[in-house]
């Protein structure tokens, strides 16, 4: 799947959680790690292409040389294996389990099903096996349309449930809510 819905997915994920339990959960970070699979498989890439281009002077062409820097990035991002072994290392070194992390396994979990075999098909279980799954690759239009109306409907429940405003302004909200009845049985 692509970056932005990857994010909006996560984001749902992270206030929804936040919100049915007592959890502590930065959505923020929870975005971050759903796309770090990708900014590990493509960032250093493009970074060191963009890097060239700026130190290369104008050469000509505008287009960002394509550099391969011969790293097995995409699958140790797209890896279950490689997630639980980060994921855990960090949650000992953190001292508690880095729930925003969670984003990443969702990342894959959304991937596994959502690439075909011509494009990037998830490997999660690298380095251990190259088994794929041949799914629906999500730039199909009607999928990609099918995505986003579910995103669609997912949000317009958040904001429904009042979920969708920060902390502070939500508990105004619930605030003024609650005060509604009092005042009209003033009335
Ligand atoms: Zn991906």
């Amino acid at each position: 799947m692509e970056i932005v819905a990857h994010g909006l997915w996560a984001a749902a994920a992270a206030i929804t959680a936040k919100r049915s339990t007592s959890a502590r959960i930065h959505v923020g970070w929870a975005v971050w790690w759903t796309a770090f699979p990708d900014v590990l498989a493509f960032g250093p890439s493009v970074a060191i292409g963009l890097w060239l281009r700026l130190a290369g002077g104008n050469s000509g062409s505008a287009a960002i040389p394509r550099v391969h820097i011969g790293l097995p990035l995409y699958p140790a991002g797209h890896s279950l294996i490689v997630f639980l072994a980060v994921f855990g290392i960090v949650s000992i070194l953190a001292r508690r389990i880095v729930l925003e992390m969670l984003g990443w396994l969702l990342h894959i979990l959304i991937d596994i099903p959502t690439h075909s075999l011509d494009y990037y098909a998830t490997r999660f279980l690298w380095p251990v096996s190259d088994f794929r799954v041949d799914g629906i690759a999500w730039w199909t239009p009607w999928f990609w349309a099918a995505t986003y109306g579910a995103l669609g409907v997912t949000y317009f429940w958040l904001w429904r449930k009042g979920w969708m405003a920060s902390g502070r302004v939500s508990s105004m909200v619930t605030g003024a809510r609650e005060q509604v009845p009092e005042r009209s049985s003033i009335l």
